[in-house]
């Protein structure tokens, strides 16, 4: 594991001033108010080595060395770097046991926000996925059975088929007769993408995340027959013998986007929303704009990286058809087009319309989906969740009869094999996974990926801190949890006595609902437990 030594450190001196965004320091004419830290280091001084490792590892520089370990426990963003790099294992990273008095309306949290927003006058910026205390449906979601009366499949016997293929569907096949007594395919089919288990990585741009990072994810996808998604980052020439298995995004900065882009990947991914800030925009600030990622983004080395709110040229529906045709036609209609939202109150109406556009693919992304920068405000108080989402765009496009002209990607908080079957069973094709692959890198859901800082080396582009990761090592790890979930998935399918994944797609039936409010199960279509087929 590379180490950064202690001059390095000195040399980097204010890097997280340089990296946090104006607005999440104080103001000049401010006096900060007092605001404890969220964290408490320690360590046993008794059986503390003095090898600074801690220090060196840590990206936040919450630790210094002046005869012994010195913690500035403000800095501290719990990250937990430092314990798990300690040869002695004698740190204890825990959180601040300070107690302010209970407030059933004003929580510690909202508290400590008006204090910060006092100090900065800033917009809160936050990293990662929603945390806010809503139910999670997954949790109140249980699979069926087989017993008695209908038999169970045992996995490690029989064969059982994972394989899926996103893109659409004709709704009928048509033959003709071939040379000889062999028949022929008569129906033109689309191009479809073909996955070895229902699963892809959530898009993730160079930028965002690091270059080896970024590299992990793609050679997992590689090894795994699955897909990996440039994010809106464009396609860094490393990543090139990887572009078989890349989706191609094209969001509203249009940043690396040009023909060959199109053209290297194996689909294209139309960007409208991202589930953990729909509506807004993103900004990825000048300083991690380093010469490789302006290169890849075709943007000034040093320029702040602006995506738009909107895509300045889709106003309508069929806007979006014009540019779902302008990409067909600039890969001679070889490769999937996939639109990729964030799930809104209106998410069904917006997914026929994508259909009817010509998507092959729809991203459905819930409010729980991971970022690397969103303001706090946004990704916890807007959107719905991605179980609800990917039911009503199922039943929406079933009632229509259009459901097989596109397939459903849900997104947005899977955290397991018992998701994906669930988002599967509520009408998902195959589920997409961000946070869950950037976990299996290490990443401990310290929530800062917005200060460049990242101790684990996956959201920042600080090079001693991106050199933390092996993509070979990270791509193993990545590709281990893939498999492992395909595993369970095999098992829980075999538990429902089926033997292809395609046989559990949007069947509500299998479901049923725990402690949900019954109008919830409702739009969900799931019946509540206890009631029969
Ligand atoms: S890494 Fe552990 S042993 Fe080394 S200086 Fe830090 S606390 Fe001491
Ligand atoms: S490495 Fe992480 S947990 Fe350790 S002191 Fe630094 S920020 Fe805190
Ligand atoms: S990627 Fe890094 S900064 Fe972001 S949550 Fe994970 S550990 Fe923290």
């Amino acid at each position: 594991m590379p180490q950064l030594d202690l001059d390095t450190r000195d040399a980097l001196a204010g890097a997280e001033a340089e990296f946090a965004p104006d607005h999440t320091r104080p103001r000049a004419d401010v006096v900060p108010l007092y605001s404890p830290p969220e964290f408490v280091w320690r360590n046993d001084t008794e059986r503390c080595r003095r090898c600074k490792r801690c220090v060196m590892q840590c990206g936040w520089r919450a630790l210094s060395w002046q005869d012994r370990v010195g913690a500035d426990h403000n800095k501290c963003v719990g990250c937990h770097r430092c314990e798990a790099m300690c040869p002695e294992k004698c740190i204890v990273v825990a959180p601040n046991p300070q107690h302010y008095k209970p407030h059933a309306l004003w929580s510690v949290t909202h508290r400590k926000n008006v204090w910060k927003q006092g100090d900065t006058g800033g917009v809160l910026l936050t990293g990662m996925g929603n945390d806010a205390p809503y139910q999670v449906i997954f949790d109140h979601l249980v699979l069926d059975a087989c017993q008695v009366t209908n038999p169970s499949i045992d996995p490690l016997r029989e064969p059982m088929e994972l394989r899926t293929f996103l893109g659409r569907k004709p709704e009928r096949v048509e033959l003709d007769a071939g040379p000889g007594s062999a028949l022929a395919l008569k129906t033109r089919l689309d191009p479809n993408l073909e996955i070895a288990t229902p699963i892809v990585f959530a898009p993730m741009s160079y930028g965002s995340i690091s270059l080896p990072a970024q590299k992990a994810i793609a050679m997992a996808a590689a090894e795994c027959g699955i897909l990996w998604n440039t994010g809106e980052g464009g396609l860094h020439e490393d990543l090139r013998p990887y572009a078989h298995c890349a989706v191609v995004q094209c969001a509203s900065g249009r940043f690396g986007v040009h023909a060959g882009y199109f053209n290297a990947g194996a689909a294209v991914e139309i960007k409208i929303g991202q589930g953990a800030k729909p509506g807004i925009g993103g900004h990825l600030p000048g300083e991690k704009v380093s010469l490789e990622v302006s290169q890849t983004r075709m943007i000034p080395v040093g320029s702040d990286a602006l995506s738009p709110a909107p895509q300045h040229d889709i106003y309508s529906i069929e806007d979006l058809r014009q540019l779902i045709y302008a990409i067909k036609e600039a890969t001679d209609y070889a490769k999937p087009v996939c639109v990729k939202i964030a799930a809104v109150h209106n998410v069904a109406a917006i997914a026929s319309g994508i259909v009817r556009a010509g998507a092959d693919i729809i991203y459905l992304d819930g409010f729980r989906g991971g970022t690397g920068a969103a303001p706090t405000v946004i990704r916890d108080h807007l959107g719905i969740p991605v179980e609800i989402a990917v039911a009503v765009v199922d039943e929406r496009l079933r009632q229509e009869g259009i459901r097989n002209q596109a397939s459903l990607i849900a997104a947005g908080g899977i955290r397991s094999s018992a998701d994906m079957a669930k988002a599967i069973a509520l009408g998902a094709d195959a589920v997409a996974i961000g946070t869950a692959a950037l976990l299996a890198l290490g990443c401990t859901l310290c929530q800062k990926c917005y200060t460049g800082r990242c101790s684990w080396g996956i959201c920042t582009q600080d090079p001693e801190l991106t050199r933390r990761i092996d993509p070979l090592v990270g791509a193993r790890r990545i590709a281990n949890l893939v498999r492992a979930w395909s595993a369970e998935l095999e098992e829980i399918l075999g538990a429902l006595g089926l033997n292809a994944v395609e046989s559990l797609r949007g069947s509500k039936e299998r479901l049923r609902g725990l402690d949900v409010d019954p109008s919830t199960l409702d739009v969900l279509g799931v019946k509540p437990a206890g009631v029969g087929a």
